[in-house]
């Protein structure tokens, strides 16, 4: 790969096969797939929306360019975008809420997809319904056969089958192995447009380039972003400026009422009920962020949230869980072994079916075994 003068890789780590994409290309160009669905996964964040719109956005331009043609393509999410995404390039044509479509148009679209592209998520158990409707689409064979699969993900251990992989559990974000898919197709396509999505992604995942992830690759990247017109100050107003007054109230009324701190067991942890949540009206993504409000606690290395998030009129209770921690404690493991979630290293997530005050005495139970582990020396730069 290129490197410049002081040894950094010129577009991002080698971080997955470029052969695959290769072989991906060469597919493409010989059967044209019509229709794309690009899927992120339930309650998506800016790196799931910015990569998959950076690649919509690139798809259109490299059919024009390549196959002299147009293509349909679609972001699939299957739970509500929150509001403050919908500026990003791309958002007004691409993207697509599930609920937003009758089951019907839903299946049509499903079945008839040529190319799947899962971005940023590992396992169709994040995509609530849709998963299933997918899996089968992908067990169907039309007359020009199976549809094609690609996977482009940094979560730990895939759950998924995929034709195509851009996977790697070091990339800090999605967004740089999307990146590494469009300059290995035709880096001359990128503009402002799609190096704001990538940028976004990048930016969010990252923690606005603070967490421990951010590597000179990482700031390389934003580097050449930037060097497209991409406007750091607006990307993060839209996404970090935007909450409503209920909204920064309710931040002030969990971190007042909400929030239980252990000390001895060098955690925090924030229990939000659904009543909260509507008294606040909270809406999707509002909650985003708040998680990590714990590990600021001075001497605290595990963070977590629990909110229910059960249905109004469903009886079987779902909460919702939120890990995060610092440096060598791992809460993807955690999140794996007890709360049916997985993630990463340091920020993972999970689901409990009971109710929120079971969950919060079964979180403690976890808390109380698995706390051996962090009696160890935790390695981190904030210690
Ligand atoms: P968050 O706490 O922001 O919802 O998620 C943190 C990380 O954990 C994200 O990378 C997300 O993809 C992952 N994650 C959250 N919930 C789940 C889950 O239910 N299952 C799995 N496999 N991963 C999750
Ligand atoms: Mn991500």
């Amino acid at each position: 790969m290129a490197t410049n003068s002081s040894g950094i890789a010129d577009v991002a780590p080698q971080h997955s096969d470029t052969q695959s994409l290769e072989a991906l290309r060469a597919l493409v160009l010989a059967r044209a797939p019509q229709r794309w669905t690009l899927v992120v996964h339930r309650s998506p964040d800016g790196d799931a929306l910015g990569s998959a719109l950076a690649l919509a956005l690139f798809l259109r331009k490299w059919y024009t360019r390549h196959l002299n043609r147009s293509v349909e393509i679609v972001v699939l999410s299957p739970t509500p975008v929150p509001a403050y995404y919908w500026w990003l390039p791309g958002a007004q044509t691409y993207l697509q809420e599930v609920g937003a479509l009758s089951q019907e148009a839903r299946t049509r679209w499903v079945r008839q997809t040529d190319v799947f592209v899962f971005v940023d998520f590992n396992d169709l158990s994040r995509l609530e319904d849709l998963g299933e409707a997918i899996a089968q689409a992908l067990a169907t064979t039309h007359e020009d056969g199976r549809p094609i699969a690609v996977l482009v993900d940094h979560h730990e251990n895939p759950r998924v089958e995929t034709d195509f992989r851009l996977w790697s559990p070091d990339a800090a974000a999605t967004a740089q192995l999307m990146w590494q898919w469009l300059v290995t197709w035709d880096s001359s396509l990128i503009d402002r447009e799609i190096a704001t999505c990538i940028y976004t992604a990048l930016m969010t995942d990252t923690g606005s380039f603070r967490f421990g992830t951010t590597t000179p690759e990482v700031h390389y990247l934003a580097a050449r972003l930037l060097s497209y017109g991409v406007q750091p100050d607006l990307v993060y107003q839209k996404i970090y400026h935007t909450f409503s007054y209920h909204r920064l109230q309710f931040y002030g009324f969990c971190l007042l009422a909400r929030l239980r701190y252990l000390p001895f067991f060098r955690c925090a942890y924030l229990v939000v009920s659904a009543e909260d949540l509507r008294r606040f009206r909270i809406g999707a993504g509002e909650t985003e962020g708040l998680v990590n409000y714990t590990l600021t606690l001075q001497n605290v290395v595990l963070g977590a949230l629990l909110i229910d998030r059960t249905q109004p009129h469903h009886t079987r209770p779902t909460i919702r869980l939120s890990l995060r921690s610092t440096g060598s404690l791992r809460v993807d493991e955690l999140a794996v072994r007890y709360f049916n979630g997985g993630g990463h290293a340091n920020a993972a997530g999970g689901v409990l079916h009971m109710p929120l005050t079971e969950a919060e005495a079964y979180f403690l139970d976890v808390l109380k075994r698995e706390f051996p582990r962090w009696t160890q020396p935790i390695t981190s730069s904030s210690d």
